[in-house]
């Protein structure tokens, strides 16, 4: 017997002035009964607690589109998004639940993780979302992915500039990348604005919120690509994070 999400209506109005239709309702809660199913045979998350996983999951993915309200209709009218470092398909899978009219690409280096995430897009019927094994340093040299990409998605895969070279790369001219951090300080910044404009983009805004269960900090970093990336970026596999921008 699994325990039941919960329903947390109050505070999705509340922070993103939305709330799941019971139709979604179910899907989340399907989505969280596969992946406590999933995470017996694959390390998947340690977040399996109802409460912890709505919030740490399903919360977190959907609130880094609060803030940009462009952004949000851009969602809904319909734009390709890629998450990198899906793992077990956050923040992407609840961005697809919520955008049937995008085209969602989720992207994981680890094969198994990426098996897992075709099932449960299989048993979700989610057919706007595609998934693909690979890494960013390569997709980003590649032109079926370099510069096609309307938002790039990055949740707990590497430092800012990292990420920055993961997503910049993937982004058309005026697209948004999304970093989700914890912690975030201004030297940070200041060091990940060199970065971001060798890359061709801008730091557009930094937003600071807490979670609304369990009051953790968070940070969310919207860059705004606002030049073509030179070729050079991303670097070969491995070299983002050995010797960060
Ligand atoms: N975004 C998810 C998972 C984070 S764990 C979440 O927030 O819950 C980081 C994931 O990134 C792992 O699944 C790992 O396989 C993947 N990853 C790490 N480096 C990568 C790269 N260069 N390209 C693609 N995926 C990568």
């Amino acid at each position: 017997m699994t325990n039941s999400l919960p329903i947390m209506a109050e505070i999705w109005q509340q922070t993103l002035n939305w709330q799941p239709t019971d139709e979604q309702q179910a899907r989340f809660q399907q989505l969280y009964e596969l992946i406590l199913d999933g995470n017996r045979q694959l390390n998947l998350t340690r977040i399996t607690e109802p409460q912890e996983f709505w919030e740490k999951h399903l919360w977190d993915s959907l609130r880094g589109t609060a803030p940009q309200q462009k952004f949000i209709s851009s969602l809904e009218t319909g734009a390709s998004v890629i998450d990198i470092g899906t793992g077990a398909g956050f923040p992407g899978v609840p961005i697809a639940m919520i955008a049937p009219n995008s085209q969602i690409t989720l992207v994981d280096s680890t094969r198994k993780k990426i098996a897992f995430i075709d099932k449960i897009l299989n048993e979700l019927g989610i057919n706007h979302a595609q998934t693909l094994v690979s890494r960013a340093e390569e997709i980003g040299q590649q032109p079926q992915h370099r510069e096609k990409y309307d938002i790039a998605l990055i949740r707990a895969v590497g430092n800012a500039s990292v990420c920055a070279e993961y997503t910049l790369p993937l982004l058309k001219k005026n697209g948004l990348a999304v970093i989700y951090r914890g912690t975030w300080t201004d030297e940070e910044t200041t060091a990940l604005e060199d970065a971001v404009k060798q890359l061709g983009g801008e730091i557009e805004s930094i937003e600071q919120f807490f979670t609304p269960v369990s009051n953790s900090i968070r940070h969310c970093l919207y860059l705004r690509k606002i030049a073509t990336t030179p070729a050079k970026f991303p670097r070969a596999v491995g070299v983002p994070t050995q010797k960060p921008l």
